[in-house]
Order: C-alpha cells, then sequence, then structure tokens
C-alpha cells in the first residue's frame, strides 16, 4: 500500500491528512468563480490547489478549437469590468495591464420580427433616440425606468450582491427597502409600469436570462443591470473570456498556487464537521483544512458530499429548488464571409413571434417550443484571432426547458432536427450561410450535465428568484461543514461574471488570512 499522498506538487505522509497543514487550501473547479476564489486565497497567503475536469481552464467560460475556429463557449458580455479590477488590485496586480478588454458600440442590436430593430448605447441621448424611434411615447417612462434602475443597482448589487448574507437578519433589514423598490413584481411587469411598446418591454427586461432566470418571474432588482450596462459599459475581452481564466491561473501561479487539469474531484472529505480535503476520482486524496467548491452547489451538495449528513442542502431540498433554463448552442464556423452581411454585428438578439408565451413553454410548462428567440455571437467582427483570415466565427444560443421536467427532451435523438430550425431561423439574418459552413460543434443540456457536472443540465445553476436568492441560496461559508466554502454561479450573489467573481470577493471576507506555518521539515514533508 502506498502511504504517502500528494498534495499539490508535493509529497506527504498520511498523518498529514489527520493533521494538513493548516495554509493548504483545495478548490473544485476552476471556473471564473473557482480562479476568483484561488486568487482571493492566494493574496490572503494560502497554499492553493485548483482542481478542474476538463483540459482547459474557465469552466463555462472556456473554450474549444476547432478547424482553426475558437469557439468562446459560453460568456461572451463581459459587463462591470470593476469587479476584476478590484479582483487583480487585491492581488497586487492591474487587470487592465494583463487583460485587453474592448468597450461595444453599440451594446448589440436587439431585432424582431416585423424588421423594427433597437439598438443599446452606452450614450443616453443616443438611447434615447432608439426609443423615439420604436415608441415616442415612452420616452419619459424610459427616463424614469433608467433612474429606478440606478435605484435597484445601489440597494441590489453594491449593498447586497457583494456582501455576506449567510445571516439571516442581513437578508430580513433589506426587506422594508425591497418592499419599496417593489423587489416583489417581476422585471418585466416592473418595465411594463414605465413603457407601453410591447418590444420596449422586452428591451429593458430580457437580461435575467443571460443569469438564468425568467423575466416574467425574477425579481424587478434585476433591473439594476440597466444601470450596470449605463454607468460601466458592454466589453470584449480580445482572446474571449478564456483569455480572462488564462490571466487568472497566471496570477495564481505566481502567488505559488497550483492549476490541475484533467482532475476530477470525486468526494470533499468530512470529519467531525470539518473539512479535511479532496479525493479525486483516481483516489488520490489531497488534504487541506480549507475547501472551496466551485462546483455547481447542487453537484457539490448531492454528489461530492454524498457521504456527510446534511443540515439543510439535502437532496430533497434542492429539487425543490427552480433551476434556471438549458440551453442550447450552434458554434460555427463560415468560410470567405468576413465582411459579408455587414448589418450584423458582435452581439444581436433575434427574438422570435413570442416573448411571453415561449418564456411560458421554457420555465412554467418545460416544453420544447417550435418557436425560438436567440442570441447571435459574431466575435470575428471584434477579434480577428478568432477565425482564420476572411472567416467568422459564430455561435447562436437558444433558451430550452432543462432536462427536469416529466418527459424531456431527448438531445442526442433531437439535436440535428433542431440545429436545421436554428439553422433555418438564422437564414433570414445571414442568408446563405449554410453554403459556407466551415465548422461546427453543438452543446445540448446533455451537454451541460456531461460537462460541467451541471443538475439538470442547467446553463446557469438555481434559478435567480427572490426566494432563491440572497441567506436563501446556497451560503458562500458552507452550512455542512467548517473551512468548507462556495464560490460560483450556484452560490450568493449568483451567476453571470460579475456574479461570480463577487462570490469569491464575499468568501474572502470571511475566510481569515492563512495562519503561519512552521518551516517545511517540520511539517513532515516526505519529499
Ligand atoms: C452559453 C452561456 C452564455 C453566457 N453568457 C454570459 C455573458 O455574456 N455574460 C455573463 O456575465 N455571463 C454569461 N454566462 C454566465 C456565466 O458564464 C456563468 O454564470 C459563469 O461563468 C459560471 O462560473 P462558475 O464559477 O459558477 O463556474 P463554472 O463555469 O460552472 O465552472 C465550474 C467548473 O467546475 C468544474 N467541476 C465541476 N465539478 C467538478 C469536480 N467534481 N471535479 C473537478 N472539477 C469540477 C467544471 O468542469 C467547471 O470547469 C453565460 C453562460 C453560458 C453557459
Amino acid at each position: 500500500m502506498d502511504l504517502v499522498v500528494s498534495v499539490g506538487r508535493r509529497r506527504y505522509c498520511p498523518l498529514m491528512l489527520t493533521h494538513p497543514s493548516p495554509d493548504s487550501a483545495v478548490v473544485v473547479g476552476a471556473g471564473l468563480g473557482g480562479l476568483a476564489a484561488a486568487m482571493r486565497l492566494g493574496a490572503k497567503g494560502y497554499r492553493v490547489t485548483v482542481l478542474d475536469r476538463l483540459d482547459r481552464p474557465g469552466g463555462r467560460g472556456s473554450s474549444i478549437t476547432k478547424d482553426g475556429h475558437r469557439f468562446d463557449l459560453g460568456p461572451t458580455i463581459v459587463t462591470m469590468p470593476e469587479v476584476f479590477a478590484d479582483l487583480w488590485a487585491a492581488c497586487g496586480r492591474d487587470f487592465h495591464s494583463e487583460v485587453d478588454l474592448r468597450p461595444m458600440d453599440p451594446f448589440y442590436e436587439i431585432r424582431w420580427p416585423d424588421g423594427s430593430k433597437f439598438r443599446a448605447y452606452q450614450d443616453t441621448e443616443r438611447m434615447l433616440e432608439e426609443v423615439r424611434r420604436l415608441s415616442p411615447g415612452d420616452v419619459n417612462g424610459y427616463l424614469k425606468f433608467l433612474k429606478s434602475a440606478e435605484a435597484r443597482y445601489r440597494v441590489g448589487f453594491e449593498g447586497l450582491g457583494r456582501k455576506p448574507m449567510h445571516r439571516l437578519w442581513d437578508t430580513l433589514k433589506v426587506i422594508p427597502t425591497f418592499a419599496l423598490l417593489r423587489a416583489d413584481r417581476s422585471i418585466l411587469g416592473h418595465a411594463s409600469a414605465y413603457v407601453r411598446d410591447p418590444r420596449l418591454r422586452m428591451a429593458l427586461s430580457f437580461h435575467p436570462l443571460f443569469i438564468g432566470g425568467d423575466p416574467m418571474h425574477v425579481t424587478s432588482m434585476y433591473a439594476l443591470v440597466s444601470h450596470l450596462e449605463k454607468e460601466y459599459g458592454v466589453h470584449y475581452a480580445i482572446g474571449g473570456v478564456q483569455a480572462i481564466a488564462d490571466a487568472m491561473v497566471r496570477v495564481t501561479e505566481d502567488q505559488g498556487g497550483i492549476v490541475r487539469l484533467g482532475a476530477e474531484a470525486d468526494e470533499i472529505l468530512i470529519e467531525n464537521g470539518a473539512a479535511k480535503g479532496v479525493r479525486l476520482t483516481d483516489g488520490e486524496v489531497l488534504a487541506a483544512p480549507t475547501v472551496v467548491s466551485n462546483a455547481d452547489a447542487g453537484h457539490t451538495y448531492s454528489r461530492l458530499l454524498r457521504n456527510h449528513r446534511k443540515t439543510r442542502w439535502t437532496d430533497a431540498k434542492l429539487n425543490a429548488r427552480r433551476w434556471s433554463m438549458g440551453l442550447f448552442v450552434w458554434y460555427f464556423g463560415t468560410r470567405g464571409t468576413a465582411g459579408k452581411w455587414p448589418d450584423v454585428g458582435h452581439h444581436t438578439i433575434l427574438n422570435g413571434p413570442r416573448y411571453e408565451g415561449l418564456l411560458k413553454e421554457i420555465f412554467i410548462k418545460g416544453r420544447l417550443a417550435d418557436d425560438m428567440s436567440l442570441y447571435l455571437h459574431r466575435p470575428s467582427v471584434t477579434d480577428p484571432g478568432v477565425a482564420p483570415e476572411g472567416d467568422d466565427t459564430f455561435y447562436a444560443l437558444s433558451p430550452v426547458p432543462h432536462l427536469g421536467w416529466d418527459d424531456p427532451v431527448d438531445w442526442f435523438e433531437m439535436r440535428e432536427t433542431y440545429r436545421q430550425k436554428v439553422a433555418k431561423v438564422l437564414e433570414e439574418t445571414i442568408p446563405g450561410f449554410e453554403a459556407h459552413l466551415s465548422a461546427s460543434h453543438i452543446l445540448t443540456p446533455e451537454d451541460f450535465r456531461d460537462r460541467y457536472l451541471s443538475p439538470l443540465g442547467c446553463g446557469f445553476s438555481i434559478e435567480p428568484r427572490i426566494l432563491q436568492s440572497a441567506w436563501f441560496r446556497p451560503h458562500n461559508v458552507s452550512e455542512e461543514a467548517k473551512g468548507l466554502w462556495l464560490a460560483g454561479a450556484g452560490t450568493h450573489p449568483g451567476a453571470g461574471l460579475p456574479g461570480v467573481v463577487s462570490s469569491a470577493e464575499v468568501l474572502a471576507k470571511m475566510v481569515p488570512d492563512a495562519p503561519r506555518v512552521a518551516p517545511e521539515p517540520q511539517r513532515m514533508a516526505a519529499e
């Protein structure tokens, strides 16, 4: 029997399992939340090992390269770069000198089947022109909506999103303010109270879809995104979000941390109510009294803590949550099309014939609809490195039901049929594109389940409804074991890049600085 186990690149004798070095920390998952947590822990003096089962860091923010195209698999819109700048600053570094962020202008374009379009800009005057063009009578309502968005940003993002919310009192004490701000109202209901045009109502309420929420049910507090976009802009990272993840790995390694790819955690080890380390699927044990799980909160509690008796996050409790929708994403390349379709920019939202009806199918009935609304990503207009010269790289994303409904879609069967439906819809926007196809890759909810170990194949973990937010979400400091922490979309404050990076900031407000430890030999290092 091999009595020596490894901790990071070092090897220790088994005594270390019962007395792991107090300054060692393991982070399960190299998503943006996990990497942000690793950087924060590194800055606090911990010796950090990050594990991820994938072959690239970044999780949903990673990319794949196929037939000369780089496909950014998930996030494309970087809002609130300040959260990254603050993270880098906490590590004594400058984000903007390590990542090349480009502001988008316009932010994105929204299109409807009747041919009308709405472009979102940072500049208020230009936005007012857009509103006036669609619906002159809604200009005043739009200005009032913007004010309401700012109030929600102050309370929701600055007041709640970047602070620990594991004490019920911290959530209860904001209830009066929430009541004043009508947080009980849905964001679609909120937009509808300010503007009459159904297209504008959509344009002011769709943002929660990018973090997995149904605009007909998530709280109006998410109107804060309209303020956040106006105040901080919308950006794109050259090299994709993968470039941000890679930069995070560099910071972690410069701090002395280790990032191990192709390493899957099988179990988080708990002894006497406290984290003791992580066992990998190949049996290797990494001992550490500080463990951060960036795996989905559902996977963390139902799988990684399967042998531990849970007090709060039992399987029954997790099953009773409302989970975010699934995603069908078709990544494709087109040869010789650079400069073609000049009216199709970097980010385009293509509305189908129904907004509320489609939301109901996805979130309430759990049925795959015949119609669809698509988000079309064309990074090659901003980032030439994403495609071979003269070619284009795209992805088209369609929100679909997750896999937890009765009679879920069999995506193995459905994948090609649905791709053809998506192609038919895209034909109106990029006519003739199929004749130029040079690369193709598809992710369905089944791939989200198998690649990211995402419960029900969801795109964004637990849905951000009001009673599933702040204290009601799995806490950043685990309710189940001492020394166990959570970072990422399934914990507070929630999904999206600003959310998951903030989850690490919240965590760092609670984790103490790493204890000073005696020099190596006294810690029984075997090598
Ligand atoms: C298609 C798509 C588009 C999006 N667009 C945007 C956008 O434009 N802007 C925006 O802000 N947000 C967007 N989002 C949301 C955002 O990408 C996510 O909320 C965020 O990236 C999630 O980060 P995370 O830290 O929670 O972890 P994840 O990215 O989910 O990473 C978790 C990691 O943990 C690993 N892991 C899980 N279990 C184990 C285990 N047992 N052992 C080892 N490793 C494990 C997984 O392999 C994964 O790499 C989008 C998401 C998707 C899917």
